[in-house]
């Protein structure tokens, strides 16, 4: 699942291409998956499978990203469509999103590398269509169908049940209130804690387990058995993970497809996420994979001692 760094990276490409663009409409096939919140008008038609938001002259004010989602910010709709309100869209990822947005010169690629980023769209992994009065089209695309589309009302934002529960940002938090916070949960295991969106958001798998390694902490340990030199070793790998993967992924636009369509460059660095089996980089240990809570821990047992 994109993560943090990788929604930012494709959020910041879509803010400097789509910033000032103007709406034609949104085309979408999966309904149970896009969900038009925005009060009483509901600017659709139908036509078979296909449903279609007339969202003419609304104009792209900026993207930005909350936690592991991307918000597409649109300013009031212009007298021609039915809608009178300033819009947000909400667009959430999931396992196997992605966004790509094309025109005549330029193509920008985020999210997950399967089916390849750089096939033709739309493609049958499509799910919504945005058309812009440029000829330019944003895609999602979403094989697993687990991603979701959501617009409300902006002014609304702050009671959208999805934002509201989400905690601190991952990049934002200061150590202070990262102490804090641990010590509230304190018998949750950390590697679960760090992937629960309300403790801190923008963390899953990935960054998790980069974490634990930086800063040799069991994925098991619980939050309050770390000792307060853990914490803000936890604390800064965790920034070091987030902010290194930022930079990697911002260098390229396809920074997430490899020619195995699995393991994506913001991998290629990476200290203990889908390396078992491999030397630690500190201690040559080989790095092994355990089910924690469900999900898959990769740590070295040498490194990151259960106490
Ligand atoms: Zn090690």
């Amino acid at each position: 699942m994109p993560e943090l760094p990788e929604v930012t990276v494709i959020v910041n490409q879509l803010d400097r291409k789509l910033k000032g663009l103007v709406l034609e409409s949104i085309e979408y096939d999966w309904p149970k998956k896009f969900d038009w919140a925005a009060g009483p008008e509901r600017p659709l038609a139908r036509r078979g499978n296909k449903w279609t938001l007339d969202l003419k002259g609304a104009k792209i004010v900026g993207v930005e990203r909350r936690g592991k989602v991307v918000l597409i910010e649109v300013s009031k709709v212009s007298k021609v469509s039915k809608v009178s309100k300033d819009l947000t869209i909400l667009i959430h990822l999931k396992l196997t999103g992605q966004l790509i947005y094309q025109d005549a010169k330029s193509r920008i690629t985020g999210g997950h590398p399967i089916p390849p980023l750089n096939l033709p769209v739309p493609n049958k992994t499509t799910r919504a269509t945005f058309t812009f009065t440029n000829q330019g089209h944003l895609y999602f695309n979403d094989v697993r169908k687990f991603g979701w589309v959501k617009i409300v009302e902006s002014g609304k934002l702050k009671v959208e049940n999805y934002l509201k529960e989400l905690g601190p940002d991952a990049l934002e938090i200061g150590l202070d209130e990262f102490k804090e916070r641990l010590q509230k949960r304190g018998q949750a295991r950390i590697k679960k804690l760090l992937m629960d969106q309300a403790f801190i958001s923008g963390v899953g798998n990935i960054y998790s387990d980069e974490a634990l390694w930086r800063a040799k902490i069991h994925p098991r340990r619980s939050a309050i058995s770390l000792q307060p030199l853990e914490v803000r070793r936890l604390y800064e790998g965790l920034q070091k993970s987030l902010k290194l993967a930022i930079a990697k992924g911002g260098s390229s636009a396809s920074a997430f497809v490899d020619s195995g369509g699995e393991r994506g460059l913001y991998l290629s660095y990476a200290k203990a996420y889908h390396m078992t089996g491999r030397p630690c980089q500190r201690c040559k240990t080989k790095i092994i994979r355990e089910k924690i809570d469900g999900r898959s821990a990769h740590f070295c047992p040498n490194c990151q001692k259960l106490r």
